[in-house]
């Protein structure tokens, strides 16, 4: 939820408060007030609004004049700001990455309870899949066991392992998790549904600050 004063400026920019004369007059780009994300592009904070992944108001001056001015300042990309930007990027896609990671744990768990569970296999199969999902579950307790201690590597092996038990447990493939943004999609979903979800907030949200990234990570090499 927006507080009145966020609203405010909204509605009305956010220097409502002073005279049209002095309106932005003194705030340069490189003030402390002024955002570097949006001087860089774009802020994070207004990617995710309202969904799940909503970072929270971003408290800085968003205003496209400014990074007009910033980028044909002489000082444009000598600040470290770009630099900045794609640190920030890169630890939003490596907590993204984190909850795709959990996604296919978790359904790679409820398929292989599901099978053992549900009818169909009998006697020696029963007695497969039981050793098949006490393996599973195994693997997700140790990959996020590594998870939490920041073992990024190691529990992506772990998870390559999970993947090929999956290929096991999986008979019927009903959910899969969405590379980019690391929600539960349907498998063979309506097409309107998926197009739904590709032009979703979240989603769109991620696929930009990946295109964003490896657009900085060229920009720094070349440099
Ligand atoms: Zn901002
Ligand atoms: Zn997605």
């Amino acid at each position: 939820m927006l507080s009145a004063a966020q609203l405010l400026d909204e509605l009305m920019g956010r220097d409502r408060n002073l005279a049209p004369n002095e309106k932005r007059s003194n705030v340069k780009w490189d003030d402390e007030s002024v955002c570097r994300y949006y001087l860089c592009g774009f802020c994070p904070a207004e990617l995710f609004t309202n969904t799940r992944s909503d970072l929270g108001p971003c408290e800085k001056i968003h205003d496209e004049n400014l990074r007009k001015l910033y980028e044909k300042s002489s000082r444009f990309m000598k600040e470290g700001y770009e630099r900045d930007f794609l640190r920030y990027l890169q630890s939003l896609l490596a907590e993204v990455e984190r909850r795709i990671r959990r996604g296919h744990a978790r359904l790679a768990l409820s398929q292989a309870q599901q099978n053992a569970g549900g009818p169909g296999p009998t006697g020696k199969n029963e007695e497969k899949t039981h050793v098949l999902t006490d393996k599973i579950e195994d693997l997700v307790e140790q990959i996020e066991e590594l998870g939490s201690e920041g073992r990024v590597e190691e529990a992506q092996g772990m998870m390559k392992m999970l993947g090929e038990q999956l290929n096991f447990a999986a008979q019927e493939k009903q959910m899969e998790v969405c590379e980019v943004c690391g929600a539960f999609l349907i498998v063979g979903d309506a097409q309107s549904r998926v197009d739904d979800h590709l032009m979703g907030k979240q989603h769109m949200g991620y696929a930009k600050i990946k295109s964003t990234v490896e657009e900085l990570k060229v920009q720094e090499q070349a440099r």
